[in-house]
């Protein structure tokens, strides 16, 4: 019998038990208190059953950037950025939980000879964020490097491409999430706000964050209903995915309605 797993379950049982009872006082603070202690529950048996999902997937408190790593029952922001005086910041998880991303910051340029710890070239960029609950497309990370200028250094494995550090690319991510969630980036009446987001609104089936943030930026985009109008006419080319905002089993329930 595994002793952290035992004392897991019986202080998730006392945890639960808490947040019910601040549930049941119906107060705001009380309600967000009572989710964030369910929620940090939650992640601590994802710590104890290896997978770190829910980490990964918030934004950091304080830079709003999905650079969060779980270490030692904390939450850490590995983002350059957002460390202060050199040390990085971190979290508890109900902390975390309660506090809920922070705003992006201004994208922040490093010009230096010598590249920094965090450069990595595009392959584990790319993997990096699909470990969050956001994947990144080579071709949306494409455009932020050429979007926002990101410095770039010399790759020694390979003299084709180019090294970026983690920190400058996570930054300009959430920024420009945060754009695009705005609808003020990307959308025109001629380009919707999910260009360049193709994963994102085909994984979101999968995953419940995931499809809120796609149902947002559809709520703004000037197509919806064309898009719409699109999946419901030719079906067979949208069987999976987000479509003006219905995912497809909301579009087949409004098909049977019609
Ligand atoms: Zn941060």
């Amino acid at each position: 019998m595994n002793l952290t797993v035992v004392d897991h379950i019986a202080e998730g049982r006392d945890a639960l038990a808490r947040a019910a009872k601040l549930a049941g006082e119906g107060s705001t603070l009380a309600q967000r208190e009572a989710r964030a202690i369910r929620e940090a529950q939650a992640m601590k048996s994802e710590a104890i059953i290896g997978t770190h999902y829910r980490v990964r997937s918030m934004g950091c408190p304080s830079c709003g950037c999905l650079t969060l790593l779980p270490k030692r029952g904390r939450a850490w922001c590995v983002n350059r950025h957002c460390a202060v005086g050199g040390r990085q910041r971190s979290w508890d998880y109900r902390e975390l939980a309660f506090l809920g991303p922070g705003a992006p910051k201004r994208v922040q340029r490093t010009e230096s000879e010598r590249p920094p710890r965090d450069v990595m070239d595009v392959r584990r960029l790319l993997a990096f964020f699909t470990q969050t609950g956001v994947p990144m497309s080579a071709s949306t990370l494409r455009r932020l490097i050429k979007l926002y200028e990101l410095p770039r250094w010399y790759n020694p494995m390979d003299h084709r491409s180019h090294l970026y550090a983690l920190s400058d690319v996570a930054t300009a991510h959430a920024a420009h999430l945060a754009h695009t969630r705005k609808g003020e980036c990307t959308a025109t009446a001629t380009r919707p706000p999910c260009t360049g987001l193709h994963e994102m609104f085909f994984t979101a089936s999968e995953d419940a964050k995931t499809r809120t943030a796609a149902k947002q930026l559809c709520e703004a985009c000037p197509l919806r209903q064309a898009c719409l109008d699109t999946a419901m006419t030719y079906g067979v080319h949208a069987q999976h995915g987000i479509f003006g905002g219905l995912t497809a089993g909301e579009r087949r329930a409004l098909k049977s309605t019609s």
